[in-house]
């Protein structure tokens, strides 16, 4: 007997044979390491349609619980069961086995038993159902209910061996990060391009971020704080990095220069071509950000046309149709929301955007700044790298918020 975890994963089982295998490997690899930041050592295999987590021997059923949170916590993951591992011969032997491990859990409970069976066996799933359900019944259980009961055992025979277990952790779903090509999103530690990071990561793509310092300190620490959450929480098989641009120098070129209702979008247009240098230097394929139709007056249909007409990289927009109590909302269960709720909007120019600015007008005023210099930026591995030692390197305190800083 074996404690396991029963990984299943979703949309990777629905692909074809070669991009399946590519996948499930990069699941696996995920896997690995997430087990293995919590301390867990296992080994992780695929398995037709499943990914078996196996503990060492000594270890103990709550182990196999962290493991199952731990594997929950990977892109591509449907859901985890921490599980027990069982060879049998026969139906009945399954079943004394099965009751042995549900017998304590099931006790003066109404339960039912789900049973499933991947392989061909003398027996089906329905048998097990019926077998084990009778034995539970006589040995302390209160009832049967099919439709609500307080308990289910779930039993899955997969040829020789099967699998017990009583709780599904949902996971986030998604395709194994590694799965698509590099995006780097402009990230500005707010709500909306930490979940659009987030997004994009769940898709399978590896993501790097960058920031644009507009010289707000708190603004800068908060946007790394955001940063080293989403790399440490849920970059697992990859190590995304932050680039910190300082783009002072653009910001004052725009307020000297640009018509002050199309100095946002001027910057903002700026900010997304050096990102986009910076990309196609870098072999990342696409650009993300955490715009949504019509959010604020820079976001408008027309306004998101002319900050990004003409890229050669696509601009993915993942929050595109999102309300903001959502991207609230979504924030939390990646958790991010107790550091970015801290985030000051910072947009580097002195006066709002027109929502409706003309085309021809925006042409003329960017003309103006395009050949601006933007210095090299500063790179951090998010994932090597020590919170402090970011920090630090960027002239930050470590601990609280000086007054410099504000
Ligand atoms: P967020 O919640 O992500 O800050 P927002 O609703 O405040 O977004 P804007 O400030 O208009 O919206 O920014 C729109 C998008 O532009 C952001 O989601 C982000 O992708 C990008 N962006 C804005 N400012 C910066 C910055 N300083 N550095 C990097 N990207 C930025
Ligand atoms: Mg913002």
């Amino acid at each position: 007997m074996t404690k396991v975890v029963l990984v299943r994963y979703g949309e990777v089982a629905v692909k074809g044979p070669s991009t399946r295998s590519r996948m499930e490997r990069l699941l696996v690899r995920a896997i690995e390491e997430s087990l293995g930041a919590d301390g867990l050592k296992a080994e992780v295999r695929r398995e037709s349609g499943r990914i078996i987590v196996r503990l060492g021997q000594d270890s103990s059923w709550s182990d196999a619980e962290k493991a199952a949170r731990a594997s929950a916590r990977v892109f591509g993951v449907k859901s985890a069961s921490p599980a027990l591992e069982i060879e049998y011969v026969g139906l009945e032997d399954l079943a004394q086995k099965a009751a042995k491990f549900f017998l304590a859990r099931v006790r003066g409970r109404v339960f039912r038993v789900r049973a499933r069976r991947s392989g061909v066996e003398p027996f089906t799933s329905k048998d097990v159902e019926k077998v084990l359900g009778k034995l539970l019944l006589e040995s302390g259980a209160s009832g049967v209910d099919l439709e609500s009961p307080e308990y289910t055992a779930n039993v899955e025979v997969r040829g020789r061996r099967a699998y017990l277990f009583d709780e599904v952790v949902e996971g986030p779903g998604g395709l194994p990060v590694g799965s698509e090509e590099p995006v780097l999103v402009l990230y500005s530690g707010g709500f909306d391009s930490s979940v659009a990071a987030w997004r994009v990561m769940r898709r399978g793509a590896p993501i790097h971020l960058v920031y644009y310092d507009l010289g707000h300190r708190g603004a800068l620490r908060t946007a790394v704080m955001g940063a080293k959450v989403l790399a440490d929480n849920w970059a697992w098989g990859h190590r995304p990095r932050l680039y910190v641009v300082n783009f002072r120098g653009p910001a004052l070129v725009v307020n000297g220069l640009v018509r002050p209702s199309y100095r946002t979008i001027v910057l903002r247009r700026l900010m997304l071509l050096h990102a986009q240098e910076l990309a196609l230097r870098e072999g990342m394929e696409a650009l993300a950000t955490g715009e949504s139709i019509g959010q604020v007056a820079s976001q408008t249909v027309r306004n998101l046309r002319l900050i990004s007409s003409g890229l050669e990289l696509p601009v993915l927009r993942p929050l595109a149709g999102h309300d903001k109590d959502e991207i609230v909302r979504e924030s939390m269960r990646i958790g991010v929301y107790d550091i970015v709720k801290t985030q000051v909007e910072i947009c580097g120019v002195d006066q709002p955007p027109n929502p409706r600015a003309s085309i021809e007008g925006f042409k003329s005023e960017f003309e103006k700044v395009k050949e601006v210099f933007v210095p090299p930026p500063l790179v951090f591995d998010l994932k090597g790298v020590k919170l402090e030692d970011i920090l630090k390197k960027l002239g930050l305190t470590t601990s609280g918020m000086s007054a410099k800083e504000v």
